[in-house]
């Protein structure tokens, strides 16, 4: 694989980042991760507008313009010949002279990495047709989930707890109320209305979930942007996942409790349906 290194194209093997840099000492950078489609990429204006922000939440500035971030990401998924998958793209506080709490002095370079994984079938139905089963845990994270960061360790801990459960994912639980997943937003559906956390610092504004709500206003469903409960989710007539890397993906069981019929819900199939389509429609 060719990877990106700080303006350089080089073998995965060949890549080197210094041991004082802030990403690797203190999580102390941001990231991205945007879908591969048909060697396209999906919905690039949202994930760029969401980096900008994280950025600037951090006291960070772009590295460099929009589009050459794109250009990049084009170039990396044609060097790759990616046809499904994503691109990974992070950006940190870039390598002081020594380690240090204090953020380096103005001007230090960023660290700007980009690489790509291939995922064939990925667009496909064979693992949403199945759909996936999530346990509840506490939400301990900080208190800036808005924040794209790099700072995955409990949601790392949280999908090993899943995996301990015999389950796929977990839903992370605050004040008695669902957050999200922990690598994804999540909703459940009564009737013809779709339910899923309104935005704010406790939860990360995906991408997904933008274009999601966008297509089920569209399609004359009912969207409540309010909190949920576990036990409110497990009467739910069906539950779901959205996520840059899953798209729509159902959720048949929570807490061993059996979601609606137990197969994957309707709604949440068809706006999979709608939401592929239209994404590839639209890749640059
Ligand atoms: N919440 C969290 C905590 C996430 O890590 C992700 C995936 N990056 C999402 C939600 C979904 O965001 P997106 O749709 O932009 O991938």
């Amino acid at each position: 694989r060719t990877v990106y290194v700080n303006g350089e194209y080089v073998a995965e093997n060949d890549a080197k980042i210094s041991v004082f840099d802030r990403g690797f000492l203190m999580a102390d950078g941001v990231y991205e991760v945007t879908s591969v489609i048909d060697g396209k990429i999906l919905d690039f204006e949202g994930h760029v507008l969401r980096l900008e922000r994280s950025l600037a939440e951090l006291g960070m500035p772009m590295p460099m313009p929009a589009d050459d971030l794109l250009a990049i990401h084009r170039e990396l998924v044609s060097l790759n010949a990616v046809d499904e998958g994503a691109v990974y793209l992070q950006i940190t506080r870039g390598a002081p002279a020594d380690r240090d709490f204090a953020f380096p002095p103005e001007g230090t370079p960023q660290t700007v990495v980009l690489f790509t994984q291939s995922k064939p079938g990925l667009a496909g139905d064979a693992a949403a047709s199945k759909g996936i089963k999530v346990i509840s845990i506490p939400d301990i994270r900080w208190g800036r989930r808005d924040i794209k960061t790099v700072q995955l360790l409990y949601p790392s801990m949280g999908k090993m707890m899943a995996k301990a459960a015999g389950v796929d994912d977990a839903w992370m639980v605050e004040d008695g109320m669902v957050t999200e997943g922990t690598s994804n937003n999540a909703y459940i559906v009564r009737g013809n209305t779709i339910i899923t956390r309104h935005l704010g610092n406790e939860i990360l504004s995906g991408i997904t979930r933008a274009a999601v709500l966008r297509f089920a206003r569209e399609a004359q469903m009912t969207v409540e942007e309010r909190s949920f409960s576990i036990e409110e989710a497990q009467t739910a007539d069906e539950a779901f996942i959205t996520s840059a890397t899953t798209f729509v993906m159902p959720v048949t069981e929570i807490d061993g409790v059996q979601i609606g019929s137990g197969s994957p819900g309707p709604l949440a199939l068809r706006l999979r349906e709608i939401y592929v389509d239209e994404s590839r429609k639209a890749a640059v």
